[in-house]
């Protein structure tokens, strides 16, 4: 494996956006993911495969077999960033399928499938929704007016948005290699992650209302304070999820409380209630814990978010076990506690992912950062599966 031209390779493309703090900048909608883009391109031509940048900005790196009507298998992450984001983040995954085309070639293999390479736009957070680029291919992007008016701001036209509806009927499978972007592994010491699913992830708008008064002449039992009851509710969550365990999360945010001004007693808070597991049944029981209590706080709660959690494919799990039993690399089964394109793309296939450590579970930041002989190794057993998926008729 050729990990010193990789990594050059990868860092290339990282320095566009990167910012003077050494963080990277390759945002949704920005100059420097264009032009990454572009780059990824070349690059993708540069490694014997046909490419072209869809309506919606994905870059595709297409590498045929021999056979007529083949199916094939599509390698895929990211190519954006968030807003001082780090290297690896996304920019791996897709850098990984290349290098895989690439040892295909020269060991001179012949695959049954094609292999496509997707580097996908809008993955991380943005006004148009995560996963954008996964999303319109797949088929799965609102069509209401609203939708299409904010598109329009990015260039992407109604029928720009319909060009990127991708025809899945030759998929074979999906699959991607991506940091942990958590310290699961290291902690374990573990240098790969078999993914067993994605967890699933609801946002709630929740309203808690109090009375609002003078705080000099209101004794403390005639209070109806809405940022007290708000206290009690996080806290209540926050206990709640640690009670039903099986690595429920739990997260309140953006609170805003009203009129949140000194001598006044607050009058209602509002907040955003997330929560993340791979069970629906598990946040299920949380947010009717949270209804329950509501009822008693005077508050109300509305579902902003509700992205069901994904399994990937048992097939590619074990075929991934298989090869890491075999060469005896310490790995560890884990769900994906992110979001990640393979959500949007397991509604029409099967999926498998491949975690690396990140160092210190840090990521989205400049420190985000993995080991270049974790990277060696996570790309040879994404080769590995590719093998074994691709020449199994
Ligand atoms: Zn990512």
């Amino acid at each position: 494996m050729e990990t010193e031209s990789l990594k050059d390779r990868m860092l290339h493309i990282a320095q566009i956006g990167q910012e003077a703090d050494g963080s990277i900048s390759r945002v949704f909608g920005s100059d420097a993911y264009e032009e990454a883009a572009k780059e990824m391109q070349a690059y993708m031509q540069a490694s014997g495969m046909e490419s072209y940048i869809d309506s919606v900005g994905n870059v595709h790196g297409i590498y045929r077999c021999r056979q007529e009507h083949a199916k094939e298998i599509l390698i895929a992450s990211h190519l954006d960033t968030v807003l001082h984001g780090g290297v690896f983040d996304g920019l791996l995954g897709v850098m990984a399928g290349i290098e895989c085309v690439r040892r295909l070639q020269e060991e001179g293999r012949e695959l049954f499938v094609d292999v496509h390479v997707i580097a996908t736009n809008g993955e991380e957070g943005n006004e148009l929704g995560g996963t954008f680029g996964g999303r319109a291919m797949m088929g799965m992007l609102p069509e209401t007016a609203a939708f299409y008016a904010l598109a329009e701001k990015y260039g992407y036209t109604k029928e720009k948005l319909a060009q990127a509806l991708y025809d899945t009927s030759r998929c074979m499978c999906y699959l991607e290699l991506h940091i942990e972007q958590g310290n699961l592994l290291e902690k374990e010491h573990r240098q790969i992650g078999v993914v067993t699913g994605i967890v699933g992830l609801e946002r709630y708008n929740v309203t808690i209302d109090g009375q609002s008064n003078h705080a000099g002449t209101t004794m403390m039992e005639y209070r109806d304070d809405a940022l007290v009851k708000a206290g009690k509710f996080i806290t209540a969550m926050d206990q709640k999820a640690r009670e039903i365990g099986d690595r429920l999360v739990c997260t309140c945010s953006r609170l805003s409380v009203e009129p949140n001004v000194l001598a006044v007693i607050n009058r209602q808070v509002s907040m955003v209630l997330e929560c993340r597991n791979q069970k629906k049944e598990r946040m299920r029981e949380l947010i009717r814990a949270a209804e329950e209590l509501l009822e008693k706080l005077h508050g109300t709660i509305g579902c902003l978010v509700q992205k069901d959690p994904v399994d990937c494919d048992p097939k590619i799990v074990q075929t991934m076990e298989g090869i890491c039993r075999e060469r005896k690399i310490a790995y560890q089964d884990m769900p994906s506690g992110a979001t990640h394109d393979g959500n949007s793309f397991a509604k029409k296939m099967p999926i498998g992912m491949l975690f690396v450590p990140s160092k210190n579970g840090l990521s989205h930041c400049k420190e985000e950062a993995t080991d270049w002989d974790d990277i060696a190794l996570g790309i040879s057993v994404l080769y590995e599966t590719l093998l074994r998926l691709g020449q199994a008729e």
